[in-house]
């Protein structure tokens, strides 16, 4: 890592240690040149994660999308906002932990479903019958029956 002191191009880790909230790594360096101090953060930089959508085509994951989804999943539910941003940070987290440049949107959705399985079962049914492809009526009826059995153990 190059001094931003004296533009020498090496600099030695003196200190590594994640942050409190371990989402970065925060290093400390010392110039080998001129001895100056200075501090780096290492942290996964999810604009730079590709989603790969069912049809192939790519984006950028977006943080906001998810929220969307969930938010709309959870609609006069009555659950806290809290509870939300938790799932979708818990979803976020999963994913930086996979430490891959791509995930299918899939492999999203199912980590999503998760979160809300365990929240509240109507969500959890929405956001499922809109991720998955249910072929007819009566696939989406049995997964539903499926969700209420579940429920009820
Ligand atoms: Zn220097």
């Amino acid at each position: 890592m190059r001094c931003p002191f004296c533009a020498h191009d090496d600099s030695q880790v003196k200190d590594s240690r994640p942050t409190e909230d371990n989402t970065a790594i925060r290093r400390r360096r010392q110039c080998d040149s001129c001895g100056a101090r200075f501090t780096t953060f290492e942290r996964v930089q999810l604009r730079e994660i590709t989603v790969v959508k069912s049809d192939g085509s790519r984006e950028s994951f977006d943080r906001s999308k998810i929220e969307q989804s969930v938010a709309l999943a959870c609609r006069k539910r009555g659950i806290g906002q809290e509870r939300l941003d938790q799932l979708v940070s818990g979803v976020q987290r999963q994913i930086e932990t996979l430490g891959d440049p791509e995930i299918e949107a899939k492999a999203i959705g199912q980590m999503v479903m998760d979160g809300l399985r365990g929240l509240d079962s109507v969500a959890y049914i929405r956001f499922a019958s809109v991720y998955r492809e249910f072929a007819e009526a009566k696939d989406f009826e049995e997964f539903a029956g499926n969700v209420r059995d579940a429920g009820q153990e």
